[in-house]
Formats: C-alpha cells, structure tokens, sequence
C-alpha cells in the first residue's frame, strides 16, 4: 500500500493542474490521482518507499512484437473497454529511479484479441527523470486459458532488457498465474475524473 500511495502522489507531482485530492477506500489516507496522462514529469518526488523486492518475472508468451510505437496511450479513438491508467515508477532493487527506462506493453482488446499484425494495443512509454512512467490503455479480457493480462518488458536506457513480465487484473485473484506471483495483481484504487481506473504499479528491476 505504501507503494501505491507514493506512486499516487507522484503522479500529482506530474501534473500542472487539478490535482484533486481524493480518499484512498483502504486506509482513509488522503491521496491524489493523475489528471493528465501526457502531462510530463518535471519534480522529482522528495521521498521514495520501496520495498526493493524485485518484480516478479513472468512468461513472454508468443505474441510480443518489437519496434511498438512511443506513447502515452493505447487507447485509439473509439476502442471499446473500460479505460484504465497505470502508473508508477521504474526503479532498482536499492530503489534508485531508472530514468530513461523503456516500459513496453502490449495486450488483447475488449475481446480477448491480440492484434498480430499491426501495433493496436501494443505501445512504450519511457520513464523521466525520478523514474515515473504511465501509460493509458484499456482492460484486456482474458482468452482461453489465461487471466486477463498485460504483458511489460522493461528495458534499460542502453538497451538491455530488465525485465519481462505480466500484469493481472482485477478478478484474476483465484487464478493460478497470479497465486504463483501475486505482486503482479494490479488493484483499482480509484477513478479519475476521465473515467479511468487508477492501477498503480512500481517495476523494481536489477540494476
Ligand atoms: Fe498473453
């Protein structure tokens, strides 16, 4: 919980403007969500807690992709599903931020379907300065055999990949994916003024 509440304020660190604070269901601590996905981050947040516990590693499975485009959303113009905005930082196991970092994500759609042919739902963004990335996209349904998912890779400022990974949803909890590495749940801790839901969540690599 820590790690989300520090993630949350960084967040508002991120943005300019209209950073409302709102109340966290689990512990009643004041909390502030982000605003502005493709506002930049330009402070650096004065406290970091992190547990330094590496994220757990997960399969890459059959459908990654390279050369996915940069940016901030994968959400295009007219997508079906329920929008969702995860967000954290990228830091090392001393918890020291990896500015630079390149977070790659790509998933299915609203119906389970990856799209292996072009970059829909496939996307990077890259971390600033203290670390911080998001990255806007919507909630994957599951398809045969697995929960609902978002496959990361995390990579170096030079390169090397970090780490390869997955994300799982809400509702997944009982599965036996997220009973083999449950710090790869994510949890809603709220929704923005967008409509999307907050899913914070800290990558801590090697260095
Ligand atoms: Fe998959």
């Amino acid at each position: 919980m820590k790690r989300q509440l520090w993630a949350l304020a960084a967040v508002c660190m991120m943005a300019t403007a209209a950073c409302m604070p709102v109340t966290a269901p689990e512990t009643g601590q004041s909390v502030t969500p982000a605003t502005d996905h493709a506002t930049p981050a330009n402070e650096q947040t004065a406290a970091i807690a992190c547990s330094g516990e590496l994220t757990s590693r997960n399969q890459e499975g059959p459908y990654y992709m390279t050369g996915s485009p940069q940016r901030d959303s994968l959400i295009d113009p007219g997508m079906p599903g329920l929008p969702i905005l995860i967000f954290g930082r990228v830091v090392n196991q001393d918890c020291a931020p990896i500015a630079g970092a390149k977070v790659d994500f790509w998933q299915t759609d609203a119906e389970g379907r990856y799209d292996n042919s072009g970059y829909t739902l496939r996307g990077h963004t890259i971390a600033v300065e203290d670390g911080a990335y998001t990255i806007e996209t919507i909630e994957p349904a599951p398809y045969p055999g697995r929960p609902a998912h978002i496959h990361v890779k995390v990579f170096a400022p030079d390169g090397r990949e970090l780490l390869t990974t997955q994300l799982y949803l809400p509702g997944t909890e009982g599965s036996a994916d997220v009973r083999a590495a449950p710090d790869l749940l994510i949890a809603y801790t709220g929704q923005d003024e967008n409509g999307r839901q907050l899913a914070p969540f800290d990558f801590i690599v090697r260095r």
